[in-house]
């Protein structure tokens, strides 16, 4: 395979929003993941939530890609008939002393652009939501939920609707910069088939999620240097009882954590109507990069569950909670608030652009990260 303008590495919910973006501008395109199917990354492990976006410093990536984000990718899911619910959202105050962070952060959403905000009292908000307790919250009727994998396969129909290609059981092992253009090097095992060449592709896209900093070090960038390394945080989840189902409608969190490492432990919806709480924070001995994934939830996290989520759901009780799933979020520092990195390259290592620390808001920004880069490409094309 020669000549191709871009290679995309990662059939993740990024990946596919750029190869499409991309091939649907008249590039030629290759979306590789080395996993059998599409989206099985973080793309499958999350809370599949739209966000708003207004927990996000003014003027960061994660607040400008949210926003915009949300609207392209709810315009995506009507015209692809992708699942998505615009079921809305409540921040709650369980203490009157946590209404001036609910004030905090209705200002700072306005800031950014989230629409229709609203706080409201304990009275409004039973009204709302019967089963939920609390003096107050921040309404955020535009919040959704999605179904992730989905859209990230409907993105990769595009891409084939334009002539692009999309592989899967297709590994990227080498990557190196040779005479103006990306000579990138695939491993490909399947059932019945195994196998490997190199391509060449002027640009190369790294969006290969919680190993975008690898990828980035295959390519030669120094990632020691520039504080890439991404440490992997664990969020676990627990399924509520189906017996509680269509109890509540609407995504209920508390207010933010002083961490800055989650959102805090809410309560999600999926568009089945199940309904779960987490994720948690958990900090992890080894990198299961090289120590081996275990996404088992322990059982023993069910009583702190039940605990922090009793604030606002009076009503759970420790046997209404089974250990659900869980996910890893790809952080650049292990706490705090830290923006997403979108980095066109130049000098030796021009043509590659990488999307490092793509945690969350990254399902919902998705689309926007897409017009991000062709926008990069589009000055590198100009350069
Ligand atoms: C617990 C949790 C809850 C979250 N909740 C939300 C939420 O509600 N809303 C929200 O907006 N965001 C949320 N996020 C964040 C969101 O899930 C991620 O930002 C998003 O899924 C990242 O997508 P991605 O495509 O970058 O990564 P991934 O989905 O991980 O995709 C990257 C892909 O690259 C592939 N890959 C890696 N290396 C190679 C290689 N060498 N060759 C080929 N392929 C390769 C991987 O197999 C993988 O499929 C959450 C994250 C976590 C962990």
């Amino acid at each position: 395979m020669h000549d191709i303008d871009c290679t995309i590495i990662g059939g993740g919910i990024v990946g596919c929003a750029v190869a499409a973006e991309l091939s649907s501008r008249g590039l030629t395109t290759v979306l590789l993941e080395m996993e059998d199917g599409l989206g099985r990354g973080t793309t499958s492990r999350n809370s599949e939530v739209a966000h708003g976006g207004m927990y996000y410093p003014n003027g960061s990536l994660k607040a400008r890609f949210c926003v915009e984000g949300r609207r392209l990718l709810k315009a995506f899911c009507e015209r692809a008939d992708v699942g998505y619910r615009e079921c809305g959202k409540l921040i709650v105050a369980t203490t009157p002393d946590e209404v001036p962070e609910l004030e905090r952060l209705l200002a700072l959403g306005t800031a950014n652009g989230v629409e229709d905000l609203l706080l409201i009292d304990g009275p409004a908000l039973l009204r709302l939501e019967p089963d939920v307790k609390a003096c107050a919250a921040l309404h955020s009727p535009r919040t959704g939920i999605v179904d992730a994998e989905g859209a990230a396969r409907a993105w990769a129909h595009v891409v084939a609707d334009h002539g692009g290609q999309v592989m899967t059981a297709a590994k990227v092992t080498g990557l190196w910069p040779a005479a103006g253009v990306w000579k990138v090097e695939i491993s490909a095992a399947g059932p019945g088939r195994h196998e490997g060449w190199t391509h060449t592709s002027r640009i190369v896209v790294n969006a290969a999620g919680l190993w975008a900093d690898r990828v980035a070090a295959l390519a030669g960038v120094d990632v020691d240097a520039r504080g890439w390394n991404q440490h992997l945080v664990k969020g676990n989840y627990f399924s509520i009882a189906s017996a509680h189902h269509g109890r509540i409608n609407r995504l209920v969190y508390p207010v933010p954590p002083r961490h800055g490492t989650s959102l805090g432990v809410h309560l999600c919806l999926d568009l089945g109507g199940q309904m779960k709480i987490g994720p948690d924070v958990e900090h992890l001995a080894t990198d299961p990069r090289d120590s081996g994934f275990d996404w088992r939830v322990d059982p023993a996290r069910r009583d702190a569950f039940c605990d922090g989520a009793r604030r606002f759901l009076p009503w759970l009780e420790p046997d209404d909670l089974v250990p659900g799933m869980s996910g890893l979020r790809p952080k650049l520092v292990a706490t705090g608030f830290h923006d997403f990195v979108v980095q066109r390259e130049d000098g030796d290592l021009a043509g590659l652009i990488n999307l490092v620390g793509i945690e969350s808001p990254g399902l919902t920004s998705a689309a926007a990260l897409a017009r991000e880069v062709a926008r990069l490409v589009e000055e590198m094309d100009a350069a």
